[in-house]
């Protein structure tokens, strides 16, 4: 096993073009006093809808790490991999999110829900765990119903880990189980469950990546209850505290936040629960990058300004295939979009005081911010125009995404 640090925080590159300009912010937050090491992430579907290869995503980490002297580890994901996805990460990823969320809910054979009851009475009754303050009661049918929901998932992580490990020659790397792309969110009693069954699968899960109560947007903020988050998160630390003794589970074992950027009314409440526990965060933030990339290009402006208007027109010109395949996790208003026509006469500061995620800005747009999060196919589709424009603008374009990634996200959950 790699055992994963206490501290970590996924960045994604879509272009790969912005790997040393995030690397930046790391040595900020170093320097602020958090080592908080990086792990670059990129799906099967970022890959798809750009073109690229994990070898491209791994080239640019590398040269990166080279270029600026970064001494600490650095890990590579292969993000919300399957078993029909994974073996082309194999080469160049020491880091394998295991996305088992479709397994969720098709029922376990009834044999295996037997067998795991009787192998785990000790989820019976009422449990008391350090740090929740009522007990967890739960009847035997309580946890056969979740088991039945839950066991082929933990079964099919078992079998994607061990199929890594036996492609890969060995286990030299960090597993996250993700189980966040679903309806539901899971909850603690459900999170104790499931480590149970994954402790029972006897492979080292180092992150876990539930579903948390609430809307998780991409590159938007929380939307939902922050004090039924905060009660829930601090359970789940609980729960996983008491797992990691329980079921044999690695000391590192730690929460994942996906979609994490920009959840910037969470942040707070996840600091104050890692600075009372002592516990371990992995958190993921992948597209945001590129806006900080657009958001360059409109702050640099002349033609620059012009390229990225023209993205905008085009992602509005196909808004609705855009944003189909992210439909769960964004909420465009069509009719809070502007025109393409009004965004023609659009000076820098319109266009980056529209997309730059300031709240106290009233120019911000979280509609026109979300479609542009999801029309980074438009920008793959313009090919070196697009990168082109990338190199011309790197000081400005680079500039933006240190600050994004340290000032917005580091400071507040790390530095405070
Ligand atoms: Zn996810």
């Amino acid at each position: 096993m790699k055992e994963i640090a206490k501290l970590t925080f996924g960045v994604g590159d879509r272009f790969a073009h912005q790997a040393e300009a995030q690397l930046r912010a790391f040595e900020l937050c170093k320097e602020a006093g958090a080592d908080v090491i990086p792990v670059w992430n990129k799906s099967n579907r970022e890959h798809l809808i750009v073109g690229s290869e994990p070898s491209g995503t791994r080239a640019a980490a590398d040269a990166a790490v080279q270029a600026l002297g970064w001494k600490d580890d650095y890990l590579l994901d292969a993000d919300h991999i399957n078993f029909e996805t994974v073996d082309r990460y194999l080469p160049h990823c020491d880091f394998y999110t295991l996305d088992v969320a479709d397994d969720i809910g098709s029922p376990a054979d009834i044999d295996e829900v037997d067998a795991f009851c009787a192998r785990h009475r000790e989820l019976q009754g009422s449990l008391k765990i350090p740090g929740i303050n009522d007990p967890i009661n739960t009847t035997c049918e309580d946890i056969r119903n979740i088991a039945r929901h839950f066991l082929k998932a933990t079964q099919k992580a078992g079998e994607l880990y061990r199929h890594i490990a036996e492609k890969r020659g060995n286990e030299d790397f960090v597993a996250e189980v993700s189980m966040d792309e679903t309806d539901l969110p899971q909850t603690p009693p459900a999170l104790l469950v499931i480590l149970a069954a994954l402790g029972d699968q006897g492979f080292p899960i180092q992150t876990i990546a539930p579903k948390f109560t609430g809307r998780f947007n991409k590159g938007v903020d929380y939307a939902g209850d922050v004090a039924q988050f905060e009660r829930e998160f601090n359970a789940d630390l609980a729960v996983i505290a008491h797992a990691i003794d329980a079921y044999g589970l690695p000391k590192t074992l730690k929460l994942s936040v996906h979609s994490g950027s920009d959840k910037f009314s969470i942040y707070q409440p996840i600091r104050r629960a890692l600075a009372r526990t002592g516990a371990g965060l992995h958190i993921k933030t992948a597209g945001t990058t590129w806006l900080e990339e657009l958001i360059g290009l409109a702050e640099a402006g002349g033609e620059a300004l012009d390229l990225a208007k023209h993205i905008y027109a085009a992602a509005l010109d196909k808004r609705e295939a855009l944003c189909e395949p992210y439909a769960t996790v964004i909420d465009v208003d069509p009719a809070r979009l502007p025109t393409a026509t009004e965004v023609t006469d659009w000076t820098s500061e319109d266009y980056t005081g529209a997309l730059r995620h300031d709240q106290s800005n009233p120019q911000y747009n979280p509609h026109f911010r979300q479609l542009l999060h999801v029309g980074f196919k438009v920008a793959a589709q313009l090919g070196d125009t697009y990168t082109g424009a990338l190199k011309a603008h790197a000081e400005v374009i680079g500039r933006n995404v240190t600050t994004n990634i340290y000032d917005r996200h580091m400071k507040p959950l790390f530095i405070g």
